[in-house]
């Protein structure tokens, strides 16, 4: 199906020159959000997923119900001091800013298989983090699944060698 119509643009927001693409009115439609998480489900059946991972906040937005789905876990990355217990870190630089991205030492079992979900592949920082905090946990990322890529960021130039699944792609 084709997602853009849902998708609303939003010019120099939050910064002059940037063009945001707002999900929410994505999501504001069921029938709508269900199909993008059906889709994300029917490219995750076959990979044998022990557990959904998903950045802070919009990656639990399609992550979470993609866990429910399948009958597996997620498990939540978030900013620095965000996560109550012991936890892994790592830097990294997104679009417009930079920060600290952190998980629960615990989140992951060695060797278990992941998914990776967020709602929008830009310059791919937040996503490169995330690769690096479920293997420096023992985690094998089974794949990776956005619902926008933003191609003109290049951002896939940071996946190489991962299997990456986006529902729609802005060129
Ligand atoms: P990246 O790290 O790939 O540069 O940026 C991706 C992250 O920033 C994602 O977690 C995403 O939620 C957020 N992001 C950056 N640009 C946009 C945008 O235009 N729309 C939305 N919804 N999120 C964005």
């Amino acid at each position: 199906m084709d997602y853009k119509p849902y998708i609303t643009i939003i010019n120099d927001y939050p910064e002059k020159g940037v063009k945001f693409k707002d999900i929410t009115t994505l999501m504001q439609n069921g029938e709508v959000y269900k199909q993008a998480i059906n889709d994300i489900v029917r490219y995750a059946k076959d990979k044998q997923v022990d557990l959904i991972v998903g950045p802070e906040a919009r990656g639990f937005i399609f992550g979470c119900p993609v866990a429910y789905e399948l009958g597996v876990g997620f498990a939540p990355v978030r900013k620095a001091g965000k996560l109550p217990r012991e936890v892994v870190s790592v830097d990294y630089g997104l679009e417009y800013g930079k920060g600290v991205l952190t998980m629960h030492k615990d989140a992951i079992k060695p060797g278990q298989r992941v998914l990776i979900t967020d709602d929008l592949l830009a310059t791919g920082g937040t996503i490169e983090a995330t690769i690096k905090l479920v293997e420096s946990l023992g985690g094998i990322v089974a794949g990776i699944a956005f619902l926008i890529e933003l191609a003109y960021l290049k951002g896939r130039g940071k996946l190489d060698g991962y299997d990456v699944f986006v529902l729609t792609k802005y060129e």
